[in-house]
């Protein structure tokens, strides 16, 4: 009886994390301090790593939840997204990689048959991105050089204005998913578009360009370490 009730138990609980979960998509603050409460601290990283993907305190209301959350376990969540925010961040602050990277992308497939049927595939050597070659349009004034005693590139204008779109948006959301956001990608390509040498390659430069940042932004903020300390120190 005593272990159907401790199943009992630990079913319900089992139930209630999962519910927790699905809520902190929406509203991870009011899931962490919930969490903590009842010291579920799997949830508490959970929803502290959701959190990173809004803007959070927008609202004039307190959520009711926080009154339970000591302000010191407030401060270190919010002390982590700030961590978080700076090395996503980090990644826009030297660009030098967006020059030295580029053997990760992938060029052009070529098929060569060769003799008795076999066949040699490999890939083009891929080409500088388009606001780099063009030469064309408004220029950046921050030139940008893959390693000291190379040549510089200038970036062109919408390019870099992008980046600083990204940077801007990281602020309150470090999230790599923030450099695909129509509102940030789009108006980068309607400006591209006007020039005649970046507009056939503006659009899948940029879009394979922020699916590489994503990942890196993603990987810098996963380097972060949550204060699991205090989430234990109840
Ligand atoms: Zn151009």
């Amino acid at each position: 009886m005593r272990a159907a009730r401790k199943y009992d138990m630990e079913a319900v609980q089992r139930h209630l994390a999962d519910e927790l979960v699905k809520f902190a998509e929406q509203e991870p603050l009011r899931v962490f301090a919930v969490a903590f409460d009842l010291e579920l601290y799997e949830i508490c990283r959970k929803a502290a790593k959701l959190s990173l993907r809004k803007a959070i305190c927008q609202s004039e209301r307190v959520p009711l939840e926080l009154g339970s959350l000591p302000s010191p376990v407030f401060y270190q969540l919010m002390r982590y997204r700030t961590r978080c925010t700076e090395a996503a961040q980090e990644v826009l602050t030297n660009l030098r990689w967006v020059l030295t990277q580029i053997l990760g992308r992938k060029g052009n497939k070529i098929v060569t048959r060769l003799r008795h049927d076999y066949v040699q595939v490999s890939y083009e050597w891929p080409a500088l991105w388009i606001w780099f070659r063009c030469t064309s349009c408004l220029p950046h004034c921050d030139k940008l050089v893959p390693f000291s005693g190379a040549a510089e590139h200038t970036p062109r204008m919408w390019w870099k204005e992008y980046v600083d779109r990204v940077w801007y948006a990281l602020e309150g959301r470090p999230v790599g998913s923030v450099s695909g956001e129509m509102n940030i990608f789009e108006p980068s390509i309607r400006r591209a578009v006007t020039c005649t040498v970046c507009a056939p390659d503006a659009y899948k430069d940029l879009k394979e360009f922020s699916e590489q940042l994503a990942s890196r932004i993603d990987k810098a903020v996963s380097m972060v370490g949550q204060p699991v300390n205090v989430y234990s120190s109840k």
